[in-house]
């Protein structure tokens, strides 16, 4: 697929407190290692443009934006939750993290790219409508959505693969039939939302130590019916990597090789039903290596795909 690589390097400049796991250094990983594959010839890579208070309102309350605003310091840190801070340069890093998304979907829809990566940061699928958590300032990914929604999209589904609950993403599309939200998750854990389902709501629990093979079966038994029922126009990815063996921020075993293979079927899911493309958005993952290695083999799939 045409696939391309949305990033800025304003992202870089969103600071938390020493030592926090949502650091800088995780964008440097992906993109190291996306050199070191060689991958960076076959992958377009588009600087990601600004996104404004208009696209953040799309999804969110004027009251989180405007406390988001007053609470961004003009020198060292500000707390937004107790583990999601801002620093002052963190609003150049956000305006980056939600045009990524908002550019994805104008490339995608002029059928000038079939797939698109967003490798941005803050994270997003923790914030709901009203609170900015979780790492997560805005919902870049659902800001995306509503965009393409606005742009004439009507069924569009989203796949959040991260080891934590989607709960800002849920939140936000709960009662949307036009959006079919498919998460998995470590539970119990963060943010320990209860489960419910409807019928564009599908929540999958994982116990702790869920493999490749666990990934698979949900996969075939509870996602792909009603990925297919639903007959999406467009796909969208919340792809985090913290359920990668190696992250210790959490305990599921995935491996590349899962993202691969969960990548490749989405992958021919969005072609079965002529989708437009496939949007994806990074969320978590800590352990620098696996992170890198794991976002750019999911990026690999969607590029041989
Ligand atoms: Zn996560």
């Amino acid at each position: 697929m045409r696939t391309a690589i949305i990033s800025h390097p304003h992202c870089r400049k969103h600071k938390m407190i020493a030592d926090h796991p949502e650091c800088p250094e995780r964008l440097d990983a992906i993109a190291d290692r996306l050199l070191a594959s060689g991958l960076d010839i076959a992958v377009e890579q588009k600087q990601a443009p600004k996104a404004s208070r208009e696209h953040y309102l799309l999804v969110h309350d004027e009251s989180l934006i405007r406390h988001v605003e007053n609470t961004l310091p003009d020198e060292g840190l500000a707390s937004l939750d107790g583990d999601t801070w801002l620093c002052p340069d963190s609003l150049k890093a956000v305006e980056r993290a939600v045009g990524a998304g908002l550019l994805a979907v104008d490339e995608v829809l002029a059928d000038n790219l079939d797939a698109a990566f967003c490798s941005v940061r803050p994270p997003g699928h923790h914030a709901t409508r009203s609170a900015s958590s979780g790492f997560c300032v805005y919902n870049n990914l659902a800001i995306a959505v509503r965009y393409a929604q606005r742009k004439g999209v009507k069924r569009i589904a989203i796949v959040d693969f991260d080891v934590h609950h989607g709960n800002g993403t849920q939140d936000i599309f709960m009662d949307d039939e036009n959006v079919l939200f498919c998460s998995l998750f470590q539970y119990p854990f963060y943010p320990n939302t209860a489960i419910e389902n409807n019928a564009t709501l599908v929540n999958s629990p994982l116990p702790i130590a869920s493999d490749g093979n666990d990934l698979k079966a949900l996969y075939d038994q509870q996602w792909l019916p009603k990925l297919s029922a639903f007959n999406p126009e467009l796909i969208f990815i919340s792809a985090g990597f913290d359920a990668h063996l190696e992250d210790d921020m959490a305990s599921l075993k995935f491996v590349e090789d899962d993202y691969i293979w969960l990548t490749e079927q989405l992958a021919s899911l969005s072609k079965a039903h002529n989708c437009k493309g496939i949007i994806s958005y990074l969320e978590g993952g800590y352990a620098l290596s696996a992170l890198g290695r794991s976002a750019v083999a999911h990026v690999k799939a969607l590029v041989d795909s």
